[in-house]
């Protein structure tokens, strides 16, 4: 069993959703947490989750790259649906350094508005006792890492995972060490030219790492370009596992396990 820990279920991208449930059971993965990003996705997400229990869990929130989108008062909506529904963790949230300001905001606005909303999801998943997935993004330096770290911080009960974790082993060091957090990794670890992601993947600590998708994106090779599912989770297991010399058997089992653990899910 594999569960993707990061996708977008609520995508224009999948037509049919039973479709794509029984080709990623069909690939090992079995469930897969789906991250909300948008007040357009919010709802569509309860009911996908609500629809397919066995298959999907839901997480709630604004994506970095949205917030000039979502009223304060959506946001206020969007805390009040977490409260009144049960969700897997609050994701996703971060920081997104890496694309210009949208157009009529400057882009010191821009990034204070994001570190608003950032604060405002731990403080949501501290309310409620969940973890977060935190997305982090540069286009070059660390600058949206350490504001994010510097935000978490502040939340020692709320374990942050960075997914698509493309760090260097430092970084990883001071989030397991420092926030008590995890790393997850994507197909990128499958690409050309990604030794150093791989260098992490092969040295992290057994408890420390998740494995996703980023569904409907990122597929792994030799999918790329292709709409990416959660199944395909399965050749980024099998990548770290060859990476680390094991049988993709452990990788599953050990991912499946912090997977539970950091979602509270009780599959
Ligand atoms: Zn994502």
């Amino acid at each position: 069993m594999i569960i993707d820990t990061h996708c977008h279920l609520v995508s224009r991208k999948y037509e049919d959703l039973a479709q794509v449930r029984a080709d990623s059971v069909a690939l090992g993965v079995t469930h897969c947490i789906s991250q909300g990003t948008s007040a357009d996705d919010w709802e569509p997400q309860l009911q996908i989750a609500r629809s397919m229990p066995d298959f999907v869990s839901s997480c709630l929130a604004v994506h970095p790259s949205e917030v000039t989108e979502v009223s304060d008062v959506q946001l206020a909506y969007m805390e009040e649906l977490c409260h009144q529904y049960p969700q897997a963790a609050i994701g996703e949230t971060g920081l997104d350094y890496f694309w210009p300001a949208p157009e009529g905001w400057s882009e010191d606005d821009y990034r204070a508005r994001q570190r608003v909303f950032l604060e405002r999801h731990f403080q949501l998943a501290q309310s409620l006792g969940l973890n977060i997935s935190l997305h982090t993004r540069d286009k070059k330096g660390l600058a949206s890492f350490e504001d994010a770290f510097a935000i978490a911080r502040n939340f020692p009960k709320v374990r942050p995972v960075f997914h698509c974790f493309i760090g260097n082993r430092e970084q990883a060091e001071r989030i397991f060490s420092e926030l008590d957090g995890l790393i997850s990794f994507t197909g990128l670890l499958t690409f050309n030219k990604t030794e150093d992601i791989q260098a992490v993947a092969a040295w992290c600590p057994s408890d420390r790492f998740m494995v996703e998708t980023d569904s409907p994106y990122l597929s792994p090779t030799p999918f790329r370009g292709i709409t990416n599912i959660p199944g395909r989770t399965k050749y980024v297991v099998d990548k770290i596992a060859e990476l680390r010399h094991v049988t993709p058997e452990e990788i599953a089992a050990c991912t499946t396990e912090n997977a539970k653990r950091f979602f509270r899910l009780s599959l």
